[in-house]
């Protein structure tokens, strides 16, 4: 089980409009089109919508939702491959889908864990962990105090950031760890920052490594009935009749007057607007063609954020041996 980043991500949501030199052919016609079935998708299209606005969905996959998807095939148990978490339950627009869709969520108990160390169980509340929590909160406020401080020093301009892993390695160094402490000290690196953040300390900027601003305020729910039951909600008020599956949008013509967006089907949709929720791979990839070509700024943007892999892993274990916690987890000795 992992803990993860980024709550409902509208992604790079990008408006366009049409060039008047197209040619407006008998391809299907709508106000808008949107690109891609994920949770900023559904959740765009459903906003026009209800807004009297004419709107379709071009999805590449057989399915919707995207990178939340909640995958029943082991034994009929609602497995979330994506998204899980609802990240701070209050001001969250998931909650009020969550609502109005009867998904029940519930939150969880970090605390309940049961750890593993070579081979052997470990006590849960032992002193080892106690220290362990105590050294990583150490080390975040060592984090704060230095990046203030450097930020004063920059005066105006812009503090020099570099990775977090210089941090841990002067922490390391300052505060001689070696051994066992070490090794839950890194334990909780790994565990509460790169799990969090998709990402090595060697690749999350020192300065800004926890400004993600995706958490917001309240409990941290799943659901257990899958994160899908909020896609499925989403897909079902919009009319499964709007989203055009197994579309892959290989091109979008944008100008003045409308759109013309051209998929690997061999009818083309023209529309007076285009929003695009490319995930940033597709983008990265330039797997889209974009005409006339995006702006350097956007490209920019594009070529400068970073992405991760992010995978979750289901075992079906023949019992149960661990105990009745929420969290099974294994300090390693290993990165
Ligand atoms: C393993 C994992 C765990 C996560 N856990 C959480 C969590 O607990 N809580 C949380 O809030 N967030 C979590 N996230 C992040 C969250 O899942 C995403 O931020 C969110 O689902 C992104 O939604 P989206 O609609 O922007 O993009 P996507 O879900 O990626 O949707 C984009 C859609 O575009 C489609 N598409 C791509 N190319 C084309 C094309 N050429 N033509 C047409 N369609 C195309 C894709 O098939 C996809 O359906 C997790 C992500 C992962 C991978």
């Amino acid at each position: 089980m992992l803990k993860t980043g980024a709550v409902s991500a509208i992604g790079i949501l990008l408006v366009l409009v049409f060039s008047p030199q197209l040619s407006l052919a008998e391809d299907e016609k709508h106000d808008v089109i949107v690109v891609g079935a994920g949770i900023a998708g559904l959740g765009a299209a459903n906003e026009l919508q209800s807004r009297g606005y004419d709107v379709i969905i071009l999805e590449a996959k057989d399915r919707v939702g995207g990178r939340l998807y909640t995958d029943s095939s082991l034994d009929g148990i609602p497995l979330d491959r994506g998204a899980s978490w609802i990240h701070g339950v209050i001001g969250n627009p998931i909650t009020g889908l969550a609502e109005k869709y009867g998904a029940e969520n519930v939150p969880v108990n970090d605390d309940s864990v049961t750890l593993y160390h070579n081979g052997a169980k470990m006590d849960g509340s032992s002193e080892r962990l106690e220290k362990a929590g105590l050294l990583f909160n150490e080390f975040l406020d060592d984090v704060e105090e230095k990046r203030e401080n450097i930020s004063r020093a920059a005066k105006d301009g812009a503090p020099p950031d570099y990775a977090l892993q210089v941090a841990v390695d002067e922490f390391i160094s300052d505060k001689g760890l070696t051994g066992q402490i070490l090794t839950d000290f890194l334990y909780n690196v790994s565990w509460c920052l790169e799990a969090d953040y998709a990402a090595d300390t060697e690749d999350l900027s020192f300065l800004h490594y926890d400004e993600v601003g995706y958490k917001l305020e309240g409990d941290e729910n799943v659901f257990p009935g899958g994160y899908g039951q909020i896609i499925q909600g989403l897909a079902g008020d919009l009319g499964e009749d709007k989203i055009y599956k197994k579309h892959a949008v290989t091109k979008i013509e944008y100008g003045n007057s409308g759109v013309k967006v051209y998929t690997n089907q061999s009818k083309t949709f023209e529309g007076k607007y285009v929003i695009s929720t490319l995930p940033l791979g597709v983008l990265r990839n330039g797997d889209v063609e974009f005409s006339p070509k995006l702006t350097d700024a956007k490209l920019e943007a594009i070529n400068h954020l970073k992405l991760a892999n992010f995978e979750k892993i289901f075992f079906k274990f023949p019992k149960v041996f661990w105990d009745d916690a929420v969290w099974l987890s294994r300090i390693s000795n290993e990165k």
